[in-house]
């Protein structure tokens, strides 16, 4: 086929341009699970692994937004190209529904040099964790040199996302025991750096001396958790937020973590992807397969127990691959 006849093709060169059309097309293709989506992909994987990828996660309220916007305003100053992909993962809203009442970036809406995306809960790639990796993929194919990743909330769903990035960025602000309760959980134990917000406020200086006792306790070697105090409707502190992002950067290089963290957030990427499809393809056979269905039936009447089941269902699926490879 002609290359300007084949869309997905041309699609695939105006994303790699760095062309902010391409990649919206491409991240919602690869959301809404449509195999062009997976193939393209597939062709600009090469292109990928130059981002720095920078997760920011935190309480609502923290300013989380506000610093994004002027991280993105600093980066920019300095002649950086951003992508920012914010995923809340309680929302019920999809593609980006959020975009103009959350995050405060209008600034920069027109800007050829960033590009803004968010997410909420989608089912189709199995994990919203999947969705943000696949899109984080894209924005790297599509030449961004920062894409700054943000989660809204401290829980599981948030770390499994953030984990995506090469710095995590905790925020938390001046006043919120809540904060610093979640940091002692350990729920919080993947920081590199953490941004004390709103540094105006009159408890900022408790806040961090809490942030140090805690800090202090932990067994983290190497890496020491920076504390950055800024003022993020005024920009104040952004530049040494940006300094301490760097610092991590070159840190995490000649350490070999960065590669580390490549490593294991492709491993589980892959693992991610495979799980789901898998379980996709065993729910079908649970609903279309009438042996499958007998062996529930069996469950359910105590004569087969559950780990049995799953191992034969597991057997059938094996065999079935096995013969579809033979035809
Ligand atoms: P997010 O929910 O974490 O994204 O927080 P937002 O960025 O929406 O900010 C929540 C509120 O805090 C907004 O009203 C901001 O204007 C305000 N805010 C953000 N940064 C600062 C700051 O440095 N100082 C003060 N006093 N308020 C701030």
């Amino acid at each position: 086929m002609a290359e300007a006849t084949d869309p997905e093709k041309s699609l695939a060169r105006r994303l790699l341009a760095g062309d902010k059309r391409a990649l919206a097309r491409a991240i919602s293709l690869v959301e809404d699970d449509d195999p062009a989506g997976w193939a393209l992909v597939r062709e600009v994987y090469p292109s990928t692994g130059h981002a720095a990828v920078i997760g920011l996660t935190g309480p609502p309220g923290v300013g989380k937004s506000t610093l994004l916007g002027a991280l993105t305003k600093l980066e920019r100053a300095r002649d950086q190209t951003v992508a920012v992909l914010s995923i809340d993962p309680s929302s019920p809203f999809t593609h980006g529904a959020l975009l103009g009442d959350r995050i405060r970036l209008t600034d920069h809406f027109l800007d050829p040099g960033v590009f803004i995306r968010s997410m909420a809960n989608r089912g189709a790639l199995g994990g919203l964790s999947e969705a943000a990796l696949q899109a984080a993929l894209l924005m790297d194919a599509s030449g961004r040199d920062v894409i700054l990743l943000e989660t809204v909330g401290v829980g599981q769903a948030e770390v499994d996302i953030i984990d995506h990035a090469d710095t995590v960025v905790l925020v938390l602000m001046p006043g919120s025991g809540d904060s610093v309760q979640a940091l002692k959980a350990g729920v919080m134990e993947i920081p590199d750096v953490i941004v004390v917000n709103k540094a105006d406020h009159p408890l900022a200086d408790t806040m961090v001396r809490e942030i140090k006792g805690v800090l202090a306790l932990g067994s983290r070697k190497g890496w020491k958790v920076p504390i950055v105090r800024t003022e993020a409707v005024r920009g104040e502190g952004v530049d040494k937020l940006l300094d301490e992002l760097s610092k991590h950067r070159a840190y995490i290089k000649a350490q070999g973590t960065l590669s580390e963290r490549h490593r294991r957030n492709l491993l589980n990427e892959v693992l991610g992807i495979a799980t789901f499809r898998l379980r996709r393809e065993l729910e079908a056979s649970v609903r279309d397969d009438p042996e499958v269905k007998e062996l529930l039936d069996r469950v359910v009447a105590r004569e087969l127990d559950p780990a049995s089941a799953a191992s034969r269902i597991l057997e059938r699926a094996a065999d079935r691959d096995e013969n579809a490879r033979r035809r």
